[in-house]
């Protein structure tokens, strides 16, 4: 037999001796901080019946329709490995009658979620959530408490910049409105979107704003924001939930367009994010879940939660690492076009530059100004200098301070004398 056959399942991996420190220290991040916020843990099983995801996660949403993992066992009925863990917990919850005990009811959780998807770099088929639930209280003030606890999470586990992006997804009341904005608005393109997003079209328009084949075309862009249907309820809800933040210092940033991937959320949604680590950006990510636990069963009663994916959190970490162990520079060069003139004057630059003792570096690979400036930003860089057609035209330069965002222009001459004032600020 070859050694092949042995090898993991594709989208698992194993993690060796070498690496459970790290896994250790999340772990005990997630159960001193979420008891420090008076959360208790509550565990699950691994698998539950399928009609559970079906119920909770939806049956419009990719999780459901494509990415589960689901078996019968032995004549039994059909049963999924666990996808995500708030289903299941506003499953115990109901089951073990909690909402009959002290409300609201807050639950942690952190373990093994499973599902089907091409593997890459902070997408596995294994992955670890941990989570928190808290059901009973439609409080805004419960809602920063819950984003607020993500972001000192993260913080503590040594994530220093993810960041916050807030919306609200309103109510059913609010979304029928949008609902009927949104069909008419897609209703042109609708022949070419993707087959999944012609499927979802007349149950569940919203997903097509958060179907990765389809959300960055311009019609789809372009759509009506939920955020302009808002009924009184939840405009009320979400004015509530930003001043809280403010009050507790959390910094967000709005986004009308932020739509969850599963098929609860009601109101308060959020996501924090860290472009450092490529295209699967989403560290962590929760939101109000108002009518899953009558769904599931139980009694109509609000609960808002998030999970964050472990992986993520160390690869974000490990990107972090490796930048604050990178030598830091003072000056960027950034060439705006690859004309010979302005290259000839981006090394007359760089060389006065360094001759004044000025640590400085420009971009050999061609790249646009876009990744230019963020090499600039990774670097620590205080000072873009920006050269293009119309500072060679005025034999000058464009000093960007990259800390305050002032730029203007002086003359190349003037340059090295202009870049050590800024530094010395
Ligand atoms: P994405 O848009 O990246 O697919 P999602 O909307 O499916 O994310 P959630 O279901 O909200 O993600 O899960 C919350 C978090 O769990 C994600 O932000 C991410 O950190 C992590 N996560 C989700 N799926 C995976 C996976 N397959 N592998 C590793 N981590 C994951
Ligand atoms: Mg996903």
């Amino acid at each position: 037999m070859a050694m092949a056959d042995f090898a993991r399942p594709r989208g698992t991996y194993d993690i060796k001796p070498s690496e459970t420190p790290a896994w250790q220290a999340v772990e005990d991040l997630a159960r001193t901080l979420f008891s420090h916020y008076h959360f208790e843990e509550m565990r699950t099983p691994i698998f539950e019946h399928t009609e559970v995801f079906e119920r909770g996660v939806g049956d419009t949403s990719d999780i459901v329709q494509k990415e589960m993992y689901t078996f019968v066992t032995r004549g039994e009925k059909s049963v999924t490995l666990r996808p995500e863990g708030t289903a299941g917990v506003v499953r115990a919850f109901v089951e073990n009658k909690l909402y009959g005990g002290p409300l609201p009811a807050k639950l942690w959780y952190l373990g093994p979620m499973f599902r089907y998807e091409a593997p890459q770099a902070g997408r596995n088929r294994q992955f670890h959530q941990y989570g928190v639930e808290v059901i009973g209280s439609s409080d805004p003030r419960v809602d920063a408490e819950v984003i607020e606890l993500g972001a000192r999470f993260l913080l503590e586990a040594g994530v220093a910049d993810a960041r916050l992006e807030l919306n609200s997804v309103g109510c059913p009341v609010c979304r029928a409105a949008h609902r009927a904005a949104l069909i008419a608005h897609l209703a042109p393109i609708r022949g070419s979107l993707c087959a999944d997003c012609q499927g979802r079209f007349e149950k569940n328009p919203l997903r097509i704003l958060d179907c990765k084949k389809d959300r960055d075309r311009p019609e789809v862009k372009s759509s009506p924001r939920i955020t302009e249907y808002l009924c009184a309820d939840c405009q009320t809800q979400y004015s509530a939930v930003k001043h809280n933040l403010d009050v507790l210092g959390v910094s967000y940033v709005e986004d009308s367009t932020l739509v969850r991937g599963l098929d609860y959320y009601t109101q308060t949604t959020f996501e924090f994010v860290d472009d450092r680590i490529g295209a699967k950006s989403t560290l962590l990510a929760g939101g109000r879940y108002n009518g899953l636990v009558e769904q599931l069963g139980g009694p109509d009663m609000p609960g808002i939660g998030f999970a964050g994916g472990v992986e993520r959190l160390l690869l974000a970490r490990a990107v972090q690492e490796e930048e604050e162990g990178a030598a830091k520079i003072d000056a960027y060069i950034v060439t705006f076009g690859s004309d010979l003139t302005i290259f000839d004057a981006s090394l007359r630059v760089l060389s006065l530059l360094r001759k004044a003792g000025v640590t400085a570096d420009l971009d050999y690979a061609g790249r646009g100004v876009k990744a230019q400036m963020k090499t600039a930003d990774r670097l620590g860089a205080r000072v873009a200098v920006l050269l293009g057609d119309e500072e060679v035209a005025n034999g000058a330069v464009t000093l960007r301070d990259l800390m305050t965002k002032e730029q203007n222009q002086v003359s190349e001459d003037a340059c090295v004398e202009a870049v050590l004032a800024l530094l010395s600020r």
